[in-house]
């Protein structure tokens, strides 16, 4: 039989709630707990049997172990199966090292087992309102319609241009960003702040733009089309010995 890994449906929220034998995963039978050496916590988290609390893959960050554990549970086998069986059975062995090879080409690129989405959306055009009493055009920078409103009231004398390129925005790509109680994932949007201090989401026409905002503040871009926001460049750093 070739093995094929099946990938999780985008953006699955994890299913993630307090259990005293630890964190349940999508994998009946799997839980995810602390791992420690010499009786102290390392960091690091096991993906273990709940049954045997046999560990299955060696430890890891907790966002690898939430992800590796939604892969774990797509691939068909019975986690709640005796480890001496599982380690004897072929299928299953092909389908493990699968997994685990998709997990460690992850893990050396920081990045995530699968992409929920591309990075970049685009929106409907912009506007340009500019003063032609004051400032020269270059000053201003395009605003969404609903700004344009108030904008040509305060200024003396405005000159309103529809911009006819798209605009875009960015936001993280990586499938467990955002709050994992909800039901779906909102994940991180690329923000600035208005003039009241509360987080807007950045849109430009021009990509650059974008990136150069997004890099100063944290995020990461791991290809053309997949970026991760600052907490997610963390959760997908590993430092263990793998
Ligand atoms: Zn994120």
């Amino acid at each position: 039989m070739t093995a094929t890994l099946d990938i999780p449906v985008p953006r699955t929220a994890a299913t993630v709630h307090d259990d005293p034998n630890g964190e349940i995963t999508d994998a009946f039978g799997l839980v995810i707990v602390p791992a420690a050496h010499r009786g102290r916590y390392t960091a690091l988290w096991q993906l273990i049997q709940a049954r045997t609390r046999r560990s299955v893959v060696n430890p890891m960050p907790l966002a690898y172990a939430r992800e590796y554990a939604t892969v774990l549970a797509r691939t068909g086998i019975d986690w709640t199966r005796d480890p001496h069986d599982l380690a004897v059975d072929p299928d299953a062995r092909a389908q493990m090292e699968l997994a685990r090879t998709t997990l460690e080409q992850a893990m050396w690129a920081g990045r995530p087992l699968w992409w929920a989405c591309g990075s970049w959306s685009t929106h409907a055009p912009m506007w340009s309102v500019l003063n032609i009493a004051a400032m020269p055009p270059e000053e201003y920078k395009p605003v969404t319609f609903a700004d344009v409103w108030w904008l040509t009231d305060v200024l003396a004398a405005p000159a309103v241009h529809y911009d006819p390129r798209p605009v875009w925005s960015l936001c993280c790509a990586a499938p467990l960003c955002g709050d994992p109680a909800g039901e779906l994932l909102t994940p991180a949007v690329l923000s600035g702040h208005n003039e009241d201090g509360d987080p807007l989401p950045m849109r430009s026409p021009e990509r650059a733009e974008l990136t150069a905002a997004a890099e100063a503040i944290g995020w990461g871009r791991r290809d053309a089309h997949h970026w991760l926001c600052p907490a997610c460049v963390t959760a997908h750093t590993d430092d263990s010995a793998w």
